[in-house]
């Protein structure tokens, strides 16, 4: 199918829905779980945040990954991680983490304050099978390493991915990955127009996380704590006004199968029994320290 000069038009609204994890950690799912496939190659969104202690105080002990990358992105409040490689990171207001858990990693993220607000995203981004079982890495990316762009009627911070916003290139910090993904946080500083560029048969997506936002040329409204889910094509319009917050994310579709349990995400149940019988075997990372 020929989409370009095509208008991405909203293909399915989701509402953030309540959840709890790790150890009873209040959050907000935006979108994971079943049928996965149209999300391609994102599995989940998750918006964390409180200014209530007990909702966020459990954190997520240990646990372990394989199959994908989780980025982690946080807004207010502070966040420990640490792995079974021996990384510890604090994770301050404005950082990210991006880890590739790839053919395992067994981590703890755990809150670093006893009040106060927290508040910010981990998204799920999944590995082609052939790069599922390759070595975990961590990336631990200070804030005043995100570049930011200031275009007319917006500021950006540059997460991942090479798009352009109103004919701007906008270069996030991490590039080069298969899935090519783009992660944009744009915070909307009057009505004017954003026309995104995403190559047309990615996958794209946009969460309203303040305010509200019309889509498209036809200007399907959205308010806070809704996900877009867009239909093909080369041209994302974008109109809020100045209290709106929204996260772009943009990626290349992997087209695999796509198998999730729990924290592993693979291409078979085979691979997901064996990396249970993995972690059970305390094999699925070379030393289990975390
Ligand atoms: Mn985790």
């Amino acid at each position: 199918m020929n989409t370009a000069n095509t208008d991405r038009r909203v293909e399915e609204v989701l509402l953030a829905r309540a959840a709890s994890d790790g150890d009873g950690v209040q959050l907000k799912r935006v979108f994971g779980g079943n049928n996965l496939e149209r999300f391609d190659p994102f599995l989940m969104l998750d918006e964390f945040g409180s200014d209530k202690a007990a909702d966020y105080i459990g954190g997520f002990p240990s646990h372990p990954h394989r199959g994908f990358e989780t980025v982690t992105y946080m807004l207010e409040g502070l966040m420990e991680h640490r792995d079974h490689m021996g990384n510890v990171g604090l994770l301050q207001p404005g950082d990210v983490q991006w880890m590739k858990a790839g053919s395992g990693v067994i981590h703890s993220e755990m809150p670093k304050q006893e009040e106060g607000h927290m508040r910010g995203f981990q998204l799920w981004v999944n590995l082609p099978a052939a790069e599922k079982m390759t070595p975990a890495t961590y990336n631990d990316i200070a804030a005043d390493r995100i570049p930011g762009y200031t275009v007319a009627g917006a500021q950006i911070k540059a997460i991942a991915g090479e798009l352009a916003i109103n004919g701007t290139p906008v270069k996030g910090v991490v590039t080069g990955l298969s899935t090519d993904p783009g992660y944009l946080d744009i915070a909307l500083t009057d009505d004017s127009e954003l026309h995104v560029s995403v190559p047309e048969n990615y996958t794209a997506l946009v969460y309203i996380y303040e305010g509200n936002l019309t889509i498209g040329s036809g200007g399907f409204p959205l308010s806070k704590g809704h996900l877009a889910r867009l239909s093909r094509g080369d041209k994302l319009v974008l109109k809020g006004s100045a209290d709106t917050r929204v996260l772009v994310i943009t990626g290349k579709p992997i087209g695999e199968p796509i198998v999730h349990y729990g924290p592993f995400v693979m291409n078979s149940p085979e691979q997901i029994h064996q990396a249970i019988n993995d972690y059970n075997a305390g094999t699925l990372v070379a030393s289990t320290s975390a």
